[in-house]
C-alpha cells in the first residue's frame, strides 16, 4: 500500500507557531524533498533540512549517496506503529509530544529517540514509561532501557521490580526473560540481593543510632541526677522540692531511679559526686 498524502494535511503541525525560526524558514520555502515510509506501507513526505537538523542519524542516511538512481528518496522506519512514526516526525518538527502520544506510543518513541539520537525525547520517553510502569510491563520495559541505555529508567524498572518481585515472577514477562535471557535474570537477582543487604545495614544502623542516643541521653540524665538532682528522683540528701522546676526528661530520670540507688556506692567509689554529698 502506498499513500501519497499531501504536507499541508498530513502534517497541520508544519505550521504550528512554536517551531525555531529556521524550522520555520525551512517549511514555508521548500517542499518536503523526502518521505518516511512506515511498516504499513503509508509515506510521510518531510523535509530533509529538519530531520538533519534534529538527528544525526537521519542526516548520515540523507547525506548517504542512495543506491537506486531514483529520483524519489525514501527513508524506512519500521518495526514500530505507524502513528508512533507519525508522533516522532512531529516531534523532529515541533519539539512536542503530547500526554496522549507518550502514552500510546512511550516505548516506541524511546526506541526511535534512542536509535536516531533525538536526546530530548529519549529524555521525555524515559521519564513517561517510568510513571507507567506496572507489575505486567516491567520486565519488557527492563530489557527495552537496557538496549536502549537509558539507566534512569532502568534503576526505576529494577526498584519496581525488587518492591514487587512476588507479582512480577507470575507474569508472562518474567516467565519468557528467565527462558530468553537468564543473564538478565541473574542482574535482576543480584539487585534485588543488594537491595536487601541495603535494607538491612540500614535498619542495623537505626537501631544503633536509637541505643546511641538512649545511651548518651542516660549518661547526660546520670550526670544530672549526680550533679543537680531531679525533680523527684534527687539525691537522698537533697529536698526534691528545692528543685526549680520539672526536669524535662523526667522518664529517663525515673527509670534510672532505682539502678541508681543500687549502684550509688559504686558511683561514689568511681568519683561521682553527689549535690550535697561530700563523699
Ligand atoms: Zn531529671
Amino acid at each position: 500500500m502506498t499513500l501519497s498524502i499531501k504536507p499541508e494535511t498530513a502534517f497541520p503541525f508544519y505550521l504550528i507557531h512554536y517551531t525555531t525560526h529556521k524550522k520555520q524558514l525551512i517549511i514555508h520555502c521548500l517542499k518536503p524533498d523526502v518521505q518516511i515510509l512506515t511498516s504499513n506501507g503509508l509515506r510521510i513526505p518531510v523535509h530533509t533540512g529538519i530531520l538533519a537538523s534534529v538527528s544525526p542519524v537521519l542526516e548520515n542516511i540523507i547525506d548517504r549517496p542512495h543506491k537506486h538512481h531514483s529520483s524519489e528518496k525514501i527513508i524506512p522506519i519500521l518495526g514500530v506503529p505507524c502513528d508512533a512514526v507519525s508522533s516522532f516526525i512531529q516531534f523532529l518538527y515541533s519539539s512536542r509530544c503530547s500526554e496522549e502520544e507518550l502514552e500510546s506510543y512511550g516505548i516506541h518513541l524511546l526506541a526511535l529517540s534512542h536509535v536516531y539520537l533525538v536526546p530530548q525525547l529519549k529524555h521525555m520517553c524515559s521519564k513517561s514509561v517510568g510513571q507507567r510502569l506496572s507489575t505486567e510491563n516491567v520486565v519488557d520495559v527492563l530489557q527495552l532501557a537496557r538496549l536502549c541505555d537509558s539507566p534512569d529508567l532502568y534503576v526505576k524498572c529494577m526498584k519496581t521490580l525488587s518492591s514487587n518481585f512476588k507479582a512480577v515472577e507470575k507474569t508472562e514477562g518474567w516467565r519468557f526473560m528467565q527462558e530468553n535471557d537468564p543473564f538478565l535474570e541473574l542482574e535482576i537477582l543480584k539487585f534485588i540481593d543488594e537491595a536487601e543487604s541495603r535494607k538491612m545495614r540500614t535498619r542495623r544502623h537505626r537501631e544503633e543510632q536509637r541505643l546511641f542516643m538512649e545511651l548518651s541521653e542516660a549518661m547526660e540524665c546520670l550526670e544530672h541526677i549526680c550533679t543537680e538532682g531531679c525533680t523527684a528522683v534527687g539525691p537522698s540528701d537533697m529536698d526534691p522540692t528545692n528543685q526549680r522546676g520539672p526536669c524535662n526528661k523526667f522518664s529517663t530520670c525515673e527509670a534510672l531511679k532505682t539502678p541508681l540507688v543500687n549502684l550509688r556506692p559504686i558511683l561514689i567509689l568511681a568519683g561521682f559526686h553527689f549535690a550535697g554529698n561530700s563523699s
